[in-house]
């Protein structure tokens, strides 16, 4: 048995299909440049590796929530143009600067620190100012943008930062039509034309995520921003399938069956015993739980491919391992349990996780946990 077989479960990271992704979605937003969404180790993908495959591909930006993601994208040798947008007082700013990252501040405070840092560095700051146009998240809310931007622009004078960038976020992008794209789009254009009038000269001026990216040509600006659609994840099953947008799924996750055995009917599976055989089968137990990200809530529901068949989990999902009823069937001990992947074999995806789970399939490619080895191939 090689290595990669004997593995008591593996997520196969398939970077091709992500290079693949990436000039899909450059193609879909010719024009603007693409910045790789790798914030929470690239959606449970591995930072780096994706980092590096996304600028192979033509991505010219790097995205990631927190500094410190940020900073470890550098850390590991990458170039391109780095941007995080997550702060809280105290960051380290002055790293950031140091390591030519773009930071995002929405507020008055971020920015008396991020001049503060500057200042000691001695380098200018490049900062992206962040538009609140509706989300009501993160970001200057309109009324407050004016003082920020006058702010900014004294700093940008005195040599101090250079704003770089002027940015926002949807609400609702992967609900086609809803009545909030417009008017973000609306009020960003405003929050736009108040800096510009102001002096801002931005590099970039950008709002679309992955739904928007593929959806509302409008919101593309000079830059999309995709986490999702990049792993070939549809934003939302409402918009289309990963296939419908010429997407290709880079996750697969495979767990290596850990024991096969016979039971009567009648027996009990698993804690709490919400599921009975009906007749005398074959259970087959497949190692990974809830400690790997396997959402506790699918118990029952989610289906996995075994031996050429897609079963269901009997019973609940334990911390560390799951059952599935192989109805008599005779699968080999180390036989591959597919949770999900990219579909085109007969297993189930992400998207169908995340129906079973009653959440989103961005929440089952990240929670995979660490206890999981990520390959990328
Ligand atoms: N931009 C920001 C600010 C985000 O927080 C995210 C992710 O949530 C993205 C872009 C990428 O979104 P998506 O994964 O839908 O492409």
């Amino acid at each position: 048995m090689n290595e990669t077989a004997s593995l008591r479960a593996r997520a196969e990271i398939d970077l091709a299909a992500l290079r693949a992704n990436v000039r899909v979605l450059r193609a879909r937003a010719a024009g603007a440049q693409l910045m790789a969404v790798v914030k929470s180790d690239a959606y449970g993908h591995g930072a780096v590796p994706c980092a590096r495959a996304a600028l192979e591909a033509g991505a010219t930006w790097l995205g990631t929530a927190t500094p410190q993601e940020a900073l470890a994208l550098r850390a590991a040798g990458l170039g391109g143009r780095v941007m995080c947008w997550l702060w809280t007082p105290g960051g380290p700013w002055r790293e950031a600067i140091e390591a030519d990252i773009d930071v995002s501040v929405s507020g008055m405070w971020a920015l008396r620190e991020v001049v503060a840092a500057a200042a000691e560095a001695g380098v200018p700051a490049r900062i992206q100012l962040k538009a609140d146009t509706g989300l009501g998240r993160n970001g200057c809310q309109p009324a407050d943008w004016p003082e920020l931007v006058a702010a900014a622009r004294a700093a940008e004078d005195a040599g101090t930062v250079r704003i770089t960038g002027l940015w926002s976020h949807f609400a609702c992008a992967d609900e086609p039509g809803h009545p909030s794209i417009a008017a973000q789009l609306a009020v960003f254009r405003d929050m736009v034309e108040h800096a510009e009038k102001a002096g801002v000269e931005p590099e970039v001026r950008h709002m679309a995520n992955s739904p928007a990216t593929l959806t509302i040509p409008e919101a593309h600006f000079d830059l999309v921003r995709t986490g999702i659609a990049m792993y070939g994840i549809s934003p939302s099953p409402e918009l289309g399938t990963p296939a419908d947008f010429g997407l290709r799924p880079v996750m697969r996750l495979v767990a290596s069956v850990a024991l096969v055995k016979q039971v009567p009917a009648g027996h009990g599976i698993s804690y709490g015993h919400h599921y009975t055989t009906s007749a005398e089968t074959t259970l087959g137990l497949v190692p990974v739980g809830y400690a790997d990200g396997i959402p506790r809530h699918a118990s029952g529901r989610a289906p996995v491919l075994v031996g050429g068949v897609v079963r269901r989990i009997a019973g609940r999902v334990a911390m560390d391992q799951f059952v599935v009823d192989l109805d008599g069937d005779e699968i080999e001990v180390g036989s591959e349990a597919v949770l999900f992947g990219p579909g085109d074999r007969g297993e189930p995806t992400a998207e169908d996780w995340a129906q079973a789970a009653d959440t989103i399939a961005y929440e089952i490619v990240t929670r995979i946990g660490t206890r999981v080895p990520r390959l990328h191939l």
